[in-house]
């Protein structure tokens, strides 16, 4: 018997998205769908399910609905309601064709409380959840309507109980009194599903309940009542929305595209010879009738941070060749290369007399830059990640961790080495401070120039400092350790400079889709800097007399891909990035791209070592990953400032 066709909270979101999304969904073999719903990874990546567990906790007569048989959990449910008060974990409810699976549904009575459980950060003392005119705010209002469509649905079942709504989430002003919180949830996974298991100290470790608030929506859904639910453009009341979608999807109709800004970011891409089909282009091609050749002469889609896409594409102008100088509104930058300037070049390309093969450069603004450096060039990368459950006690929900960084020094005369790095895994042990002393005792030595690249780096050191500052148990060398991070971080004697920032307003590739992010501006140098072609395309890269690595030998990092174009960097560390993330990462593609959280590859790999149940051999195989991944990551801050003092006529 084929599995119901169920309008289920998932997909009501996904199609709050986009109404199409919902044709892709859940044909995973046909369609290539890059966010993996519901995956492993995307569990470890929110941290949500321990914020599950632990809500559970909370309710310590709770009973679960354990089936994933739509049927067998519906009968169990209807059996639980038949008590007078009851406390259910993953209740079952359908009416018609919409079913949902409720985290936490407490009956008293005839009183149904309804609790959705999300990761989402929250602050009880100051509450983001109304804007002054626009009503819920746009990051809270998918979680609001997610409770609307569950309480729609349970009000359908139950129409004589009285429904009260509540959204239960990680209280960013709360510090918890216990270490080791988010290690009393471990993640297996178990075929193709993921399970958690709660160590038995979960239940009776003393947490503050207040770690996650429970916050009332009853308001809010009003108004969502009131106002209708939106996507994409458009707004319309809840209950149509519900009943038009879930026939849609029982039918397994594709509601017709309406493609927008939002298709930019839309999960179901292929990439060429992976055996996918390309939902994105469906749409495009259903609405527009592009061919790959369309796509390649590029569309207004790839116009980097700019916000009247969806004004152009519902004016029928979706090529970039439609585009014209009043749509960007050109702004003079003076010497630096405004946003629209940058735009404006992905149109029109760069002006054929400053277009320096490919590429463009602020060659005087790159060389005055460069006059304030000092040698030895430290450059440094960090790797963090921000779990919802603090790791020890005093701290809150969403504090950074610090747990790796990778060093490169690059001397006066060129010479360049990997000079160290940090990694700090350990479950349960607090990396912070144990990082900072390592900074400092590898930065300590001279007073050359320290570079990043984005200022997320300053915003750790920040937050390093404010740790010590509140620690009850700092280290004995707490306040030096303080200054040295107030030296580096902005506006610091030694503040660290950001490459990105540079790169923004000093350089141009076509290549870069007018980013400026590590991994577009690497491969595009590396393909017009003649330099880094002649010294890279050796086995140099660990080798006896070339530059000194921890994690390579005799690695060659500019290999042909074919007519003179190298692969990229990435590229040649994707089995790495597989490891990383335990689950293959095919050519061409970005394993942070395929991660949902913040943090990219190496914030779920951390995440992996700290909450999965891993053998001693995998977790040599991720720290190797990351050391070598971290490694690249400076390498290639290296190659950059290499390729624009050769483009700048500096050295
Ligand atoms: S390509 Fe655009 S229209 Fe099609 S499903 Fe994705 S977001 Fe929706």
């Amino acid at each position: 018997m084929s599995k119901p066709r169920y309008l289920t909270k998932s997909r009501f979101k996904l199609a709050a998205e986009c109404p199409t999304k919902l044709f892709y969904t859940g044909k995973d073999k046909v369609y290539r769908n890059l966010r993996q719903e519901d995956s492993f990874l995307a569990m470890l990546a929110d941290g949500g399910y321990q914020v599950g567990e632990l809500a559970k906790c909370f309710y310590p007569n709770g009973i679960e609905v354990e089936s994933i048989n739509h049927k067998d959990a519906l009968a169990q449910t209807a059996e639980l309601l038949k008590q007078e008060n009851v406390t259910i974990f993953e209740p079952a409810i359908r009416h018609g064709n919409l079913f949902v699976r409720v985290d936490i549904l407490v009956k008293k009575g005839n009183v149904f409380e309804l609790i959705e459980v999300k990761a989402k950060s929250y602050n009880s003392v100051k509450p983001e959840i109304l804007g002054a005119r626009v009503g819920i705010l746009s990051d809270m209002r998918p979680y609001i309507e997610d409770v609307a469509f569950q309480a729609h649905v349970l009000r359908s079942a139950f129409p004589n109980v009285t429904v009260k709504t509540f959204l239960m989430m990680p209280d960013k002003s709360v510090t918890v009194e216990i270490s080791g919180l988010n290690q009393l949830f471990k993640i297996v996974r178990d075929g193709n599903r993921s399970k958690v298991i709660a160590s038995p100290e979960a239940k009776t470790a003393k947490v503050n309940h207040n770690i996650l608030a429970l916050v009332p929506m009853d308001e809010y859904l009003d108004m969502i009542n009131q106002d209708g639910v939106k996507y994409l453009r458009y707004t319309k009341a809840l209950p149509l929305l519900a009943e038009e979608w879930s026939q849609a999807y029982q039918a397994d109709l594709k509601i017709p595209p309406t493609p927008g800004s939002q298709c930019a970011n839309c999960e179901f891409k292929s990439t060429p010879g992976d055996g996918f089909k390309n939902g994105f282009k469906e749409c495009w091609a259903q609405a527009y009738q592009f061919t790959d050749a369309d796509f390649e002469q590029g569309t207004v889609l790839d116009i980097y941070n700019y916000r009247k896409k969806d004004k152009l594409i519902s004016d029928g102008r979706i090529r970039l060749s439609n585009v014209n100088e009043d749509d960007i509104k050109i702004v003079d930058g003076g010497e630096e290369l405004s946003l629209s300037e940058r735009q404006w070049m992905q149109v029109r390309g760069i002006p054929p007399d400053e277009d320096r093969g490919g590429f463009w450069i602020a060659d005087h603004l790159m060389s005055k830059e460069m006059t304030e450096w000092k040698y030895p060039y430290h450059f440094i990368d960090f790797e963090t990640s921000t779990v919802a459950l603090p790791f020890h006690a005093g701290m809150r929900p969403y504090e950074p961790v610090a747990f790796q960084f990778s060093h490169h020094v690059m001397q006066e005369n060129g010479q360049v080495e990997h000079v160290g790095e940090f990694l700090l895994t350990d479950p349960v042990v607090f990396p912070n401070f144990k990082f900072a002393q390592a900074l400092k005792d590898q930065l300590d030595q001279d007073e050359g120039t320290v570079f990043m690249w984005s200022h997320h780096e300053n915003t750790i050191l920040n937050q390093i400092v404010k740790q010590l500052e509140a620690t009850p148990n700092p280290p004995t060398n707490g306040s030096e350790l303080i200054d040295f991070l107030r030296t580096l971080a902005k506006d610091g004697e030694r503040a660290m400079y950001d490459l990105c920032k540079l790169s923004g307003k000093a350089y141009f590739h076509l290549g870069t889709k007018g980013s400026s992010s590590i991994k577009k501006v690497l491969p595009a140098v590396l393909k017009t800097s003649p330099f880094l072609r002649q010294k890279y395309s050796q086995p140099i890269y660990g080798s006896q007399n070339g530059i000194k690595s921890k994690n390579f030998t005799d690695f060659t990092w500019w290999v042909d891909a074919g007519q003179g174009v190298p692969l990229e960097p990435y590229d040649l560390l994707k089995d790495y990035g597989s490891t990383l993330l335990g689950e293959t990462v095919l050519a061409g593609e970005d394993p942070d791209e395929l991660v949902i959280a913040n943090g990219g590859a190496a914030a779920t790999a951390y995440a992996r070592l700290q909450f999965e149940a891993l053998g001693a051999e995998p977790r040599r195989k991720i720290c190797e990953a990351l050391l070598r991944y971290c490694e690249l990551d400076t390498l290639a801050m290296v190659m950059i400032v290499e390729a624009w003092r050769e483009f700048a006529s500096t050295i």
